[in-house]
């Protein structure tokens, strides 16, 4: 794209965030390409969403159109003088700075040129490393207890992760499994002392520390698992009808790894909580790729307008 096709700001994720961002650029009048694996992001899954605000209840994927749609009220077409390119499904495989703009390539050997950049890619699930892992997944072995855990009634199954989530993911499965076995490679649980107590105190919920899974077994679908004791070394095997893994996220910023000062420790895009902007200049952040400390829909959309506010001033003020 030569300079005169350049845009004024690529958008990377159609979440929440990215969504927001797109419709607010648009109304702005920016120049923008919006470049999105798919729309809806990560609660896409949730079969019940009770705090999307104004609507009780809305599923994951009745909310992903909803934002699709709003979105291309904005598209660019012949028809109207709208100027949104919307580019999906496609991902976004390199970012590059050169000296007053970005480059952007893309999955399907496309690219953008772009003056700024708001980058809101999300997280996804953080994978078990375990053999034969990839293996099971969606053959016993799921990312996703609300989405699947129906399927497992009346199983014994294992929850890996003794976070939070871990706990909470117990708690909703033993209302309706024979049993629940949480493993956690850890010494100690991570997640609040209420909630561990509350859950380990239900009589179809048993707890194993310093458990590091080794291998997951089965035929056709997963029947079992093995782990070592990281205390003792000992090597067990725990036969199970299915397995969830709730041990954590990892945000989708890959891409930015060699930028120097742009993620912190965990990977996430260091951000100014006033303006969204990262250390990098020209490129904003928002969403769950940030380091803000709460991940929510609600942040991601607040996040998103807030950065489209600032990029605006940054454009038009120049
Ligand atoms: C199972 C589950 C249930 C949840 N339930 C709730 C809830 O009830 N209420 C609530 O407030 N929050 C909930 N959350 C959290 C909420 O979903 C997130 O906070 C929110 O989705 C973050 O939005 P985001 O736009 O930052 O990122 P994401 O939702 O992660 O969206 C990222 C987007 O970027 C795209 N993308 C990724 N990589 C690339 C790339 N390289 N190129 C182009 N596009 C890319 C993806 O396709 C996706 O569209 C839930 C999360 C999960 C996992």
């Amino acid at each position: 794209m030569d300079k005169n096709n350049q845009l004024d700001l690529i958008i990377i994720g159609g979440g929440p965030a990215g969504v927001t961002a797109g419709i607010y650029a648009a109304r702005k009048k920016l120049k923008t390409v919006l470049i999105t694996g798919e729309f809806g992001g990560q609660s896409n899954v949730s079969e019940d969403i009770q705090n999307w605000i104004g609507t009780p209840h809305i599923s994951g994927t009745d909310l992903a159109k909803n934002l699709e749609n709003h979105l291309r009220e904005y598209e660019a077409g012949s028809n109207n003088n709208n100027s949104l390119i919307i580019d999906s499904p496609n991902l976004v495989k390199s970012l590059e700075k050169t000296n007053d703009s970005f480059k952007v390539t893309t999955s399907n050997g496309g690219g953008y040129s772009g003056e700024m950049v708001l980058y809101t890619a999300g997280s996804e699930r953080r994978k078990l490393q375990a053999i034969n892992a990839d293996k099971y997944e969606h053959r016993g072995l799921t990312y996703c207890a609300t989405c699947d855990g129906p399927l497992f009634a009346d199983r014994d199954v294992v929850v890996v992760g003794g976070g939070n989530a871990g706990f909470e993911t117990a708690s909703q499965l033993s209302e309706y499994t024979k049993s629940v076995t949480l493993l956690d490679r850890g010494g100690q649980f991570r997640a609040d002392i209420i909630t561990v107590e509350k859950v380990s105190s239900k009589p179809n919920v048993k707890t194993i520390l310093n458990a590091q899974i080794t291998e997951i077994l089965g035929d056709q679908m997963v029947n079992g698992l093995k782990y070592t004791d990281t205390i003792t070394g000992e090597e067990h095997i725990l036969e199970t009808g299915g397995i969830f893994v709730e041990i954590g996220m990892v945000p989708n910023t890959k891409m930015l790894s060699d930028m120097p000062d742009v993620l912190d420790e965990h990977e996430h895009i260091k951000i100014d909580p006033w303006t969204q902007q990262s250390n990098l200049s020209g490129l904003w952040a928002a969403g769950d790729c940030t380091n803000v400390r709460y991940h929510q829909n609600g942040i991601a959309i607040g996040d998103a307008t807030k950065a489209i506010e600032d990029i605006y001033a940054h454009l038009r003020t120049k």
